[in-house]
Order: structure tokens, then sequence, then C-alpha cells
């Protein structure tokens, strides 16, 4: 034991190795350091011999300085708020990488004065959304909302429908987020109607706006009635439009997802969205609208503590100029394409010897967009250990568990994603 103790060598000793010192450079010396002293444990309890510590622990450190790790989303979900909701563009990542370091983000460079922050990406959504008189971009679309209802109904009253108090997921319900801002809520009309009567009857001198928010998670189906943006807009006081899914224009293949342009066309004073679900950028919250009322909005002190970043900014304005998003991508996928991809698949691992095989799906648009929505896709159907086993790969692949067989679901993947899902099957079936 004492022999063991003593061939240990010194952290410091260990550290000077020039293989560690590299990575240190990369790393930083904390994580190193802990993968360091994990590997002296090992010596000690003789586990492994004093020669094999550097490499022990050069195979104990992870890559990045991130604990992030990238995941394949075979889910069949295209929104998974648990996988950080919307894909990146190349464009926006490539945008995020320059705007990184430090950047024209609040600075006229022409004249050497304080620019307007982000006015790249404020720029390009007012142009894509000409019906709003202003816009302004906040973290998320919790935020956005926030912010209306502080600046613009603290201490008052905001009339929703009884139908609309919806709880957007994690249990968090938008009711208690607005009433968090001093705001009061009043309900009009029932769970499954309300009519333009029921609002009129309750506008008053203490309204500050009516508030319409989009189902983006359940539809209700049957004896039910809700009241156009269109026909609440003939009332006295402002209609602020939480359309959820952040769609700027109709898509041709959501008929029934509400839209920015089309909120606004029909008369809502302010529209409020999120940036990474159907929009396909980098979460941020949108809000469109009267000039008035967004100046306001943006004016309020509470604006400076809802501050979207640079590298949000930059990603946010490459999605909107840049072509066309992975979701969107994903939404337009042919299913004779994704039935062909998994064939491939299928064939490739059969040929390893592996229990694959191809089976039809349906995919859904997730995250708050959409509800309803079943999209006809194409997936690889392998025994259910594979679940954890490509769960826990590098990189993590998340399938779906359906009548005991592990999907991977094509339409979320780019087709690119293929081969590297073919790999970390290999791997998983290596390593099971
Ligand atoms: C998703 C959603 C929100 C919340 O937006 P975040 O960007 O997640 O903060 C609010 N309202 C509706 C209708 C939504 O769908």
């Amino acid at each position: 034991m004492l022999d063991r103790r003593r061939q240990v060598p010194r952290t410091d000793a260990v550290l000077a190795d020039s293989r560690l010192a590299a990575v240190t450079e990369r790393l930083g010396r904390d994580l190193v350091k802990s993968a360091v002293v994990d590997a002296q444990q090992r010596v000690r309890d003789g586990a492994i011999e004093p020669e094999a510590l550097v490499d022990e622990a050069l195979a104990a450190l992870p890559d990045e300085a991130c604990s992030l790790r990238p995941v394949l989303n075979a889910t069949g979900v295209l929104l998974h708020t648990n996988l950080g909701r919307a894909p990146l563009s190349e464009a926006a990542r490539e945008a995020i990488q320059l705007a990184s370091g430090t950047t024209d983000v609040e600075l006229d460079l022409a004249t050497g004065a304080r620019g307007r922050r982000g006015r790249g990406a404020v720029a390009a959504l007012a142009r894509l959304v000409p019906d709003a008189g202003d816009v302004h971009i906040v973290n998320n679309g919790a935020a956005a909302l926030v912010l209306a209802a502080t600046a613009l109904a603290a201490g008052r009253e905001i009339l929703i429908a009884r139908g609309e108090m919806v709880e957007i997921g994690d249990g968090f319900r938008l009711p208690d987020l607005i009433m968090s801002t001093g705001a009061r809520l009043r309900e009009v009309g029932t769970t499954n109607r309300v009519t333009l009567a029921d609002y009129a009857e309750a506008v008053g001198p203490d309204t500050g706006f009516v508030l319409k928010v989009h189902p983006s998670n359940f539809v209700v189906t049957g004896f039910t009635a809700s009241v156009p943006e269109r026909e609440l807009a003939g009332l006295a006081v402002p209609v602020v439009a939480d359309i959820g899914s952040g769609l700027l224009r109709p898509h041709p293949l959501l008929p029934d997802e509400p839209d920015a342009a089309t909120s606004l066309r029909d008369g809502a004073a302010l529209v409020t969205a999120s940036g990474d679900k159907l929009l396909g950028g980098p979460q941020a919250g949108l809000l469109l609208g009267r000039a008035d009322l967004v100046r306001t909005l943006r004016r309020h002190p509470l604006a400076r503590a809802l501050r979207v970043d640079k590298l949000t900014l930059a990603a946010f304005e490459a999605t909107l100029v840049g072509p066309r998003t992975p979701t969107d991508g994903a939404l337009y996928a042919d299913v004779g394409r994704l039935g062909a991809r998994a064939s491939a698949l299928a064939d490739a691992l059969r040929g390893k010897g592996i229990d694959a095989s191809t089976v039809d799906s349906e995919a859904a648009v997730g995250g708050g967009g959409a509800p309803g929505v079943r999209l006809a896709s194409a997936a690889v159907s392998l025994p259910s250990s594979y679940a954890e086993t490509l769960r826990t790969g590098h990189p993590a692949v998340l399938g779906r568990i359906e009548r005991e067989r592990c999907l991977l679901d094509l339409r979320a993947l780019p087709p690119d994603q293929d081969t590297v899902v073919l790999a970390a099957v290999l791997d998983a079936a290596g390593r099971s």
C-alpha cells in the first residue's frame, strides 16, 4: 500500500506533461487537474499502473470546455424544447462565430458614434413585416409578453378569453407570468366559447389592452367560439396578439398557424412571438406593431433587463436574410425521400447484422406550434435497447420508443446527417 502511494507521480509533475499542457491551453487548468487527481486515485487503488496515468487523464477529459453536447434529433418532433428548439442554419452559425469577438453591435463605424443596438436584425425584421410600424427584439416570447404587460397595463386590466389562459410548458402559466407584472387579468367568456359582446362589456377605463393568445400546444374542438382579431380591433382598446410560433407570413403547409403580417393587417396593435419556433432562429422574443406602442416598450426601464445578446442578434439577422432554415427544410421534406433515406440506412445496418427495418412514421411540429398537425415521415426501427445506448453515445442520438422498438425518425434530421446516424448506430451496436 505504502509502496503504491510512493509510486503516484506528483500533480505538478503530471500537469507539466506536454500532452496535458496542450489540453490545458484548450480546456483550462481546473478540468485537467481534476482528471489528473482522479487518475492518481486510480493508481493508488491499483487500478492502473503509474505509467498509464497521463493516458488515463487524457481519456477522461471532454473535447470541449462546455458540457453541452450535440444531440441528433431523431424524435420526429421538429421543435423539441429539451433539445433547444430550432437548429440554426449554417448562415446563422457563421454569424454567431463572427459576432463572438468584439463587434459593432451598438456602434456606427461610419461616424464613430453610438448606434442603435442590433440595427441590422431590427431592420431585417421590419423589412419582412411591412405592416409593422416598428419592431423590437427581446430575450424570448415570454419576455415580449411581460414587457407589453408591464409597459401598457401595469396596475390596470388585461382582458383575456378564459379558453386562452394557457400553460406553455414546464409548469409556466401565462396568467401567472402576466400577473407577476402587476397587471390584473380579467377573464371573459367560458372555457369553450367567447363572443365579441363578452369583450365589449368588459372594456372600461381601466383596460390596458385585450390579449389574444394563440392556443399553440392544444386544440379545442366541439361547441366552440372565439373572436378573431379583426373583430376585436373594433374595440376602444389596443389588441395584443401572442401568436406564439413566430411565423412572419402565412405558411403554405400550416394554414391554421397564425402569422404576424395577418394579425397586424387584421388590426392587432401589437404582436408578440418567439424566434426559435417556426421562424427557425435563435431564442428571442419579437414585438411588432404600432410605432407609438413599440417605442413605449423600447424606452421602458424593463426593456434593459430583457436586452438581447449580440450572438442572438447576429444569428437572428442571418436567419431572416439567409437561406431556408433547417426547420423549414424539415417541414418541406418529401416523405418519399425520407423513406428512401430510412431504407438506405436500414439496409446498411442489416448488412452489419443489426436488426433494423424501415417503418412509416408520423412527425409533429412540437415546441408550441401547429398542435394537431401530423407530418407523414419515415423511421429506422431498431431494438428498444438502442434508445439508451444511442442517447449516451458521442454524438448523442435521441429517438423515440414506439411499440417496444426504438424509432429513429428522419424528418427533423437534415439528409447530410445520415452518415453520422449510421456511424452512431454502429458504434452503439459495438457498445451493447
Ligand atoms: C411558446 C409560447 C410562448 C413563450 O415563448 P418563449 O419564447 O418560449 O418564451 C408564449 N406564448 C405562446 C402562445 C407560445 O406558444
